[in-house]
């Protein structure tokens, strides 16, 4: 979500005139947008931010700003840890960067306000099609697959989670802004689409507001984007298990250019600490879930999150936790110690877990998850698999395939540019990555 949001910060500016420069010391504006879902993130920011202090002091004229969640979060507070800070930008004011940037001319800005009112028609602005056709500032290997924005903020409150109070109310945006977008991108060239939002299961569900189109739920949104001509692979984040219905999971079985990757998020293996969590499912749940995905698409590559070391996790809780992953058994998961963020409910419970009790269960956790994801990766040997290139060097290609795996391959005699299809048969599964061979194409008269 947070590249989505830096490239259309980017474009907005590029509208205004400004060009994108990868060299520091040649900007004269600084953006750092940042993430505040844990405290390591956020610390990065304040080392970063203490890095620029001395080339702003070498070039007086250079505007800091500093833009997402932890903006959001700290407002007027980051000025003052931080005075060489020339901008603030909260999540939803992002769209404004530009007018904001002229302000700057008269004083240091705070944009913060939070909009949570689901009156508001067309919430996210859609961007205009001139821009979304020139691309614009994203890597070059990136033109052919782009995200596309389609909710913003969460009503979940999560008790661990800061979401909610940086990025506001559950808003969806219109189905047919989102669709127009998706055709204007697969119209310049675009390959893949990613739908992003921090609950996407829910989109629809919300803000019923009067012009918003026709009433579309997830599923109806997936099958309506997947219908647009050109688009080969369509894909989503981030999913929550509560709002999984089963005419999403049947999207799966429907949708030929679904892809069959889903990230669909669990954070505990124990009933207890998901209720603590206020996650509202259970692991029963979540197993039939998975069950129903697998015999839908037995292709399918389900990965997840994970939080170890929740306030009051026993070392039983933890055993639940290991025992979830070897029964479902994930492709991959993105697995962190617990972390306390202002604001949020879990930050008051009493029954902290020790650091080095956190950091001895996550390291079983990854360890045991690395074991995982190779015998997948070895399991992938001799299987074909269809790639979207990705990068191309002289003597090399990588690509990715359907379930977002990475594949290299060390050879490129056959004129194989970013973007373009080709078919591998794998011959190698590492721990992290796959390597394949071409597999020549019929030549079709
Ligand atoms: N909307 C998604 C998650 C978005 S946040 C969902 O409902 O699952 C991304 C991930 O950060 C979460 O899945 C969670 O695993 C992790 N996370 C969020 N808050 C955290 C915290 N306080 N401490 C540690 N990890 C956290
Ligand atoms: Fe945070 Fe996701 Fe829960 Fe929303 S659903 S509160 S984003 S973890």
């Amino acid at each position: 979500m947070n590249v989505r949001e830096s490239e259309i910060m980017a474009q907005a500016l590029s509208q205004h005139g400004s060009v994108q420069t990868m060299n520091m010391q040649d900007a004269d504006i600084i953006i750092l947008n940042t993430c505040s879902i844990r405290a390591k993130a956020e610390h990065k920011l304040m080392s970063m931010l203490g890095s620029l202090r001395k080339i702003k002091k070498n070039k007086p004229s250079l505007k800091i700003c500093v833009a997402g969640c932890v903006a959001q979060q700290e407002g007027e507070r980051l000025v003052e840890k931080m005075p060489h800070v020339d901008l603030v930008v909260g999540t939803q004011n992002i769209y404004n960067i530009d007018t904001l940037l002229d302000h700057l001319k008269k004083s240091r800005v705070i944009a913060t306000d939070l909009i949570n009112d689901y009156t508001i028609p067309q919430f996210i602005p859609t961007l205009s099609k001139k821009i979304l056709k020139n691309g614009l500032p994203s890597p070059a290997n990136q033109q052919f697959s782009r995200f596309v924005t389609i909710m913003q903020g969460c009503n979940n409150y999560c008790s661990y989670c800061v979401v909610p109070y940086t990025r506001g109310r559950e808003i969806s945006r219109k189905y047919n802004d989102i669709l127009d977008e998706v055709k204007v991108l697969v119209h310049s060239g675009v390959k893949e689409i990613t739908l992003l939002g921090q609950n996407v299961n829910s989109y629809g569900q919300t803000n019923k507001v009067k012009d918003h189109g026709p009433q579309a739920n997830f599923s109806d949104l997936l099958h309506g984007t997947s219908q647009v001509k050109g688009l080969k692979r369509l894909r989503f984040t981030t999913s929550n298990p509560k709002d999984l219905t089963d005419d999403l999971i049947e999207c799966f079985r429907d949708i030929d250019i679904l892809c069959p990757q889903f990230h669909l998020p669990v954070q505990s293996g124990s009933n207890q600490i998901l209720k603590k969590m206020n996650r509202n499912y259970t692991i029963e749940t979540y197993l039939e879930q998975i069950e129903t995905l697998r015999e839908y698409r037995p292709d399918i590559c389900i990965t997840t999150d994970m939080i170890i070391g929740f306030p009051g996790e026993t070392d039983e809780d933890f055993e639940q936790t290991m025992d979830l992953l070897n029964t479902v058994k994930f492709h991959g998961s993105f697995s962190f110690k617990y972390s306390d963020r202002p604001g949020t409910k879990s930050a008051q419970f009493a029954d902290k877990i020790e650091e080095d009790i956190k950091s001895k269960r996550l390291q079983r956790f990854q360890k045991r998850q690395d074991e995982i994801s190779l015998e997948w990766n070895q399991h992938f040997v001799g299987q074909k698999k269809e790639l979207i290139i990705t990068a191309v060097t002289q003597d090399s290609l990588s690509g990715r395939t359907i379930t977002n795996h990475i594949v290299h391959i060390f050879k490129n005699e056959h004129q194989i540019k970013i973007g373009d299809f080709c078919t591998v048969r794998i011959i190698y599964g590492g721990p992290h990555s796959l390597k394949g061979e071409l597999v020549e194409q019929p030549i079709v008269l």
